[in-house]
Parts: C-alpha cells; structure tokens; sequence
C-alpha cells in the first residue's frame, strides 16, 4: 500500500452506492444492472488506486461520473449505422458494401420468421442450403459449380484443405502477402494442412520457376493469389494466368486462384480497369476461384468457390465447410443481390453506383455541402481529391473524387466529436484538414451530414 492514509481510503464510496447513483440510471436500462455494478466497481478500484498514488479521495459524484464514461464507451461499442465521408468506397471496418434496397427488403421480409433455407420444397425433406445463390453464382461466373461459404478467407483456406492437405502448394514469393484482419497467405496454407513451396522471388516470378517446383516437389496445387492491396512497380514480372493454367494441366496440379474482390462485371465502364472478374479467371483456366461477396461484388460478408464440379463437390464434403457455412441472413441478402445481376440492375448495388458516379455529380454535391455549411457560419471549401475502392481491390487505381475540407485548424478534435456524434459521421483527414468526401456518402444521407457537422463545430 503506497503512502495514502487509512482514513482517505476509508473514504472512497461504495460500489452498490455507485451503481445506484441517478447519473447510472440510464445506463442500468440499457446496459442492464449487472453490468452497471461492474463498471462501478471498476470505477471504485480506480479511485483507490488513485487515491493509493497520493490523490485526494474522489467524492460520490466523481466516482459516478467516472462509471458513466465507462458506461458510455460501453455503449459505444455497439453496430450502428455511420456515414461514410472518408473516401474509401469499400470500407472494411465501416462494414464494407452497404446492401441493395432489394436485400434490404428481403432481410425484412424474412429475418423474423421461419426459411426454406435448406429444405427441399417439393419433398418437404432436407435440401440443399443455399442452391439457388449457388446456381447462379455458377452461371454468372461461367463454372461448372459453386459453394457458397463465409467469406473469402473460408473460401481459400477450404480450397486449401480440400484439395491439398497433406499434399505440397506452389505460391509465389510475390504472392505471400497479407490482407489485413490477419490473412495471411503463408498462414492460411499452414492452416489447411497444406505444405507451402515457395518460389520465384518477391518481384519477379517466372513460368519456369513453377515448372521446375513443379518437377521437382510433385506439388497437387499451385495458389495464385491476386495482389488487390498493393502494387509492385518497376522490375517486377509474373505469368500469365492462362499460361499458368496450361503448365498445371500439363503437370498435373490443380490451379486455385484466390481472387479477393470477385467482380462479376467488367469495372473498366466505371473507369476502374484492371480487376479482373471472375469469370475471366475461370476462362483462364483457374480449376477453383476463391472472392468475397462483400467487395467489388456489393453484396453481404461472404465467400465463394467456384470453378470444377468435382473439386467444389470435395470442398462442399470436407468438414470444414459446415463449419464456415455463409448465415441464413446473409445468404438471404446475397440472393436478392444477385437478383440484381440477374435483372440487369446494377444501379442499384450502391457499391457500383458510388464506383459509378460521375465526378462532376460528386462535385456538385460537394458545392451544395459547401453552400449549406457557409450558411450557417461554417467556412469550408471544395477540393478535387483522390477516393480509394478499398477491400483489397484495385489498390492500383485512384478514384477522382470530390470533397468538402472544413476549413478549422482542430480537425481531429471535429472528426472524434463527428464520429462520437448521433448520427455517427467518418471523414478522414488530409493536410490538417478534415476531408468529407462526396463519392462515398450514400444518397439520402446529405441532410443528416450536414445536420451533424453543424452541431459538432458548434
Ligand atoms: C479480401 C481478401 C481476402 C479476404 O476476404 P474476406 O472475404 O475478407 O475473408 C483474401 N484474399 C484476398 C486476395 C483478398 O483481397
């Protein structure tokens, strides 16, 4: 015990009489009585290490607003609905693509009450879950077959283990990387019980060196996986995907690719060339491609294999697959997603269409913000910007944007008020200033951004 009196101790207040202090009562509704004793008593012991330190015994009050900060950062820790101004179209830790009304709808329709999620209507016995997205996924991508699981990672660390457990997998120096959020590649192929050979070198891997590896090690796969997050420059070189796909058949190994953003329609109409889709990858002569549906797709968190009946039915027959099965929630809303593939109304994937708008429609509404601010006091001005599509996609491409900079030298205390505010607002921060950018607003949300930069510049 540090050099504090017994008496000041003694002092501190007590945990159930924090917990019952009117500034807790809130939080013992919405957090529950429990967990409002907890944070007392973490208040409590804070206090009296405090105290233990030399400080003066904290009074009842301090100690119950202490616990209420507690309370409130538990609070803000739960999902809610932000507005999106940093840029990045795709945003993985705002939750990636924001759904397409018509998934939206279908959650509605369906999240309340029973499904035919795996039931064969015509029997009424058991069926196969997810048969319809699998389907069409299929037959969008030009495959023979498709499983549909819970993200990408899944996909591949299934593919992995389906087809090379225990067996040797060729990857590219080039090609070890890592995704973020703990993927990767070297990993991931542990994980799956395959063996890793590597080769080639960081930038520059050839045809041959597979072919040698190939000879030499008697591998069962080669994983190609697609360098979507990052871009090497320079003196760097590494085959073709079709030449790739003809030196496995020729040797005998099966080619997966892992593809990450899984676009299903060519992206060089919305100026985004160079992220191959999948279908051309399966054209290439990939036996198994890996992608997420939460990326380039616009869909929910998901993952899917697609490519040869036989090994998409080994990966469906492995045991891991029950264990990374896609939710019925999800698989409801990639369904009605990719009934907007099906019907041609890609305008309504809101990823695409924020891909999509033209930049003088974001610089128009970038000058409405600005007008709106000025308006009410706010001095702000427009500036050309570059957005990013992010989901490890087209880390190669900058997207022309246009935001609106708040012209205040305390821009990160205005973007921790934003972000803490109702309703929550993300902007980024670029040369001191903070940037709210109007590609990846979403429509509809322009009054409520407003609404709430005015009240945090207050
Ligand atoms: C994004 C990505 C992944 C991970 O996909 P999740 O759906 O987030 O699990 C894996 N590989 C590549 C190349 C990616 O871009």
């Amino acid at each position: 015990m540090g050099n504090a009196p017994k008496s000041s101790l003694s002092g501190l207040p007590r945990v159930d009489r924090v917990a019952e202090h009117p500034a807790l009562a809130a939080f013992r509704q919405r957090l529950g009585p429990r967990a409002v004793t907890e944070l007392a008593r973490r208040a409590v012991d804070e206090a009296r290490e405090a105290v233990r330190g030399g400080a003066a015994c904290p009074s009842l009050d301090d100690v119950a607003r202490a616990a209420a900060r507690f309370a409130e950062a538990a609070l803000s820790a739960r999902v809610v609905p932000v507005i999106n101004a940093t840029g990045v179209v795709l945003h993985t830790n705002l939750g990636r693509a924001p759904l397409p009304q018509r998934a939206v709808e279908a959650l509605a329709a369906t999240a309340g009450r029973y499904a035919s999620i795996e039931i064969d209507v015509s029997t009424g016995r058991r069926g196969a879950r997810a048969a319809f997205a699998e389907r069409t996924l299929a037959g969008l991508a030009g495959a023979e077959a498709a499983l549909v699981v819970n993200n990408n990672a899944a996909a591949t660390l299934l593919a992995l283990a389906a087809i090379a457990a225990g067996k040797r997998v060729v990857v590219s120096r080039g090609e070890l990387i890592e995704i973020g959020g703990g993927f990767r590649v070297p990993e991931v192929c542990a994980r799956s019980g395959a063996t890793l050979v590597e080769v080639g070198t960081t930038n520059r891997t050839r045809l041959d060196d597979y072919a040698r590896a190939l000879d030499a090690e008697g591998a069962a796969a080669v994983l190609r996986v697609h360098q979507g997050n990052f871009k090497q420059v320079g003196f760097v070189e590494r085959p073709r995907l079709a030449d790739l796909a003809a030196l496995c058949r020729e040797k005998g190994a099966w080619l997966i690719e892992d593809l990450g953003g899984g676009a299903l329609v060519d992206l060089s109409p919305y100026g985004l060339p160079g992220e191959p889709t999948v279908q051309s990858s399966v054209a290439a002569g990939c036996d198994l491609v890996c992608f997420s549906t939460d990326k380039v797709l616009g869909g929910p968190q998901g993952g899917v294999i697609v490519g040869r009946a036989e090994l998409v039915e080994r990966a469906r027959r492995d045991p891991l697959a029950r264990a990374v099965r896609m939710g019925r929630l999800p698989l409801v809303a990639l369904e009605a997603t990719l009934g907007c593939y099906l019907d041609g109304a890609l305008g309504e994937i809101p990823t695409l269409a924020a891909l999509e708008r033209p930049l003088d429609e974001v610089r128009a509404r970038a000058e409405l913000w600005q007008a709106a601010l000025a308006a009410q006091g706010i001095p702000a001005h427009v500036v050309e910007i570059a957005a990013a599509v992010g989901g490890g996609a087209l880390a190669e491409t900058e997207l022309a944007s246009v935001a609106v900079a708040i012209d205040r030298e305390d821009a990160e205390a205005l973007a921790a008020r934003l972000r803490t505010g109702e309703p929550r607002v993300f902007g980024r921060i670029h040369g001191g200033l903070l940037l709210l950018d109007g590609r990846t607003v979403l429509p509809g949300e322009d009054e409520a951004l407003i609404e709430a930069v005015i009240l945090s510049a207050k």
